[in-house]
């Protein structure tokens, strides 16, 4: 799939909280990926820090052992060639043991992107500390996972707190959504072809689906995901990206500030959502674990593993059209998608018993990333003109003939980083508008004193929110 690859810059990338599982089971496997396409050059070196004591071949060896239990890993010789370009520093986030090692590693003339792979309570102080080691230079860039803030006070807060160590310019924030290809492709439908665009809009679309489902539970995740929930942890970043870029107006051009100031005007014109228009759920016991209450170790939570909601965009494109929001844990199966669902013809010329089935444009993110757009044929065969739909189905690893799998969205993030290219990555105030929105959201919940609704696990969550769309006249799709 990767047809050409073009080498980044020579870098040193510190990457804090090595040792951790985002680090071992995503970040380092994606640039192990993009060491073997050849991307990375022979000045590019990762230094791994985190407070466990060790050396950097111990390191390395963590990480060989990460890598081979990753799918798909690169050729054994590949990956020994990336770990040589490893090495190790002990250091602790909140004190000055190990600060000066790293000063020392650190080459002047080269690009240098600062990782924070650690809890969120240690960006203030790792921003601090590189400041205040004179870590900083003009070609540094700092990536900040998610959660970015719990709510618009946090966010700003942690806005504030970067932007006494940064400049705009340097800091990444990652959604690993916007690194997913089918996302990309997402722009690429709308903005490269001339067929969709001139349907896009509140006049030919009669609603627009949005599902992240997944069938896992919270797991390990239970400390941090209670008092989070699904809202916070789901909607408010990833599905709040794939919302803006369906709905957006076109950048004059790909690059980051188009990009981000026309998916800020959208978060900008989002409705306010009524408790009437949002369904949350929990998840029960079955066979494949334990209620999400008991994973949670909190018996009287009030935290989500599924919400749905009718979300409203007041602006001269959208309005009238809703946008469905569905995301849950434990659900029938594991799937992402975006379904834009088309008005019927305003006229039929087949007669008032021809069975209409609305055309349907799903961008498949998960699983066998790929678009299916249902279109009405007649059906074949004697007996008059009746009428079928039937899918344009194209899976992306199908279309383009290739079985190298799809590159895991690090990649693609972690060499925009190097690169200096902002695109995939939010601004800041994109995310304080998200959380603008969503926190009165959660308020009117909280205030209305609706609890969660129990749901079994399997399936496609609560009834509640079938019932959402029935008095809508609409109907989820399927999940499966
Ligand atoms: P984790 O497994 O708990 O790893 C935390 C890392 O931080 C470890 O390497 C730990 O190593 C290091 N660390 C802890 N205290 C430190 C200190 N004082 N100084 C220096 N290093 C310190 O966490 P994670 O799951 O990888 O998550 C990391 C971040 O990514 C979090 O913000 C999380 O929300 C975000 N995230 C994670 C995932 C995921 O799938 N895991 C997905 C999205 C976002 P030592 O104990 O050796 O210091």
């Amino acid at each position: 799939m990767v047809a050409r690859v073009i080498p980044v810059s020579p870098f040193d990338l510190v990457l804090f909280g090595a040792t951790g599982d985002l680090a071992l089971r995503k970040v380092l496997p994606a640039l192990a990926h993009r060491f073997a396409d050849g991307q990375m050059p022979k000045g590019a070196r990762i230094i791994g820090a985190a407070r466990s004591e060790m050396d950097s071949d111990t390191f390395r060896a963590m990480v060989g052992k990460a890598l081979a239990d990753t799918p798909n890993p690169a050729p054994p010789a590949r990956r020994k060639a990336f770990l040589a370009r490893l090495d190790y520093v002990t250091l602790d986030a909140r004190g000055d043991a190990g600060w000066q090692v790293l000063r020392d590693q650190l080459r002047g003339d080269v690009i240098r992107a600062f990782y924070f792979s650690v809890a969120p309570g240690l960006f203030e102080p790792l921003a601090e500390r590189l400041d205040r080691w004179a870590l900083v230079t003009p070609d540094t860039r700092v990536v900040v996972e998610k959660p970015f803030g719990h709510d618009l006070d946090s966010a700003q807060a942690l806005n504030t707190m970067l932007a006494r160590h940064f400049t705009e310019a340097q800091i990444y924030r990652i959604d690993h959504y916007l690194g997913k290809e089918t996302v990309q492709n997402l722009m690429a439908v709308r903005f490269a072809n001339i067929l969709f665009e001139p349907l896009w809009n509140a006049r030919f679309i009669d609603h627009v689906q949005i599902t992240v489902a997944e069938s896992g539970g919270v797991g390990g995740r239970g400390a941090y995901y209670d008092g989070a929930g699904a809202m916070r942890d789901m909607v408010q970043n990833h599905l709040m990206q794939l919302l803006c870029l369906t709905a957006m107006e076109p950048p004059h051009r790909f690059d980051a500030d188009a990009m981000r100031d026309e998916k800020l005007k959208v978060i900008r014109a989002l409705d306010p959502v009524a408790p009437d228009r949002v369904v949350r759920g929990q998840y029960g016991a079955g066979e494949s674990g334990p209620s999400l209450l008991d994973e949670l170790g909190n018996p009287g939570s009030d935290t989500e593993s599924y919400i749905a909601l009718k979300v409203g965009i007041s602006n001269w494109r959208w309005k009238g059209t809703p946008f469905y929001l569905r995301t849950g844990k434990r659900l029938a199966a594991r799937v992402s998608e975006i379904a834009v669902t088309f008005r019927d013809p305003p006229h039929s010329i087949f007669g008032e018993n021809a069975r209409w089935r609305e055309n349907v444009l799903v961008i498949r993110l998960q699983p066998d990333e790929g678009m299916d757009l249902r279109v009405m044929i007649k059906e074949p065969g004697p007996g008059g003109m009746r009428l079928k739909d039937v899918a344009l189905d194209m899976s992306f690893a199908e279309a383009l003939g290739d079985d190298t799998p799809i590159p895991d969205a690090y990649e693609r993030l972690i060499m925009d980083v190097i690169r200096g290219n902002q695109t995939l990555f939010m601004r800041g105030d994109e995310v304080e508008a998200a959380w603008a929105w969503t926190d009165p959201v959660i308020a009117a919940w909280a205030q209305a004193g609706k609890r969660p609704l129990a749901y079994a696990p399997g399936t496609a969550g609560p009834d509640a929110a079938a019932a959402l769309l029935k008095r809508d006249g609409r109907r989820w799709r399927e999940v499966k």
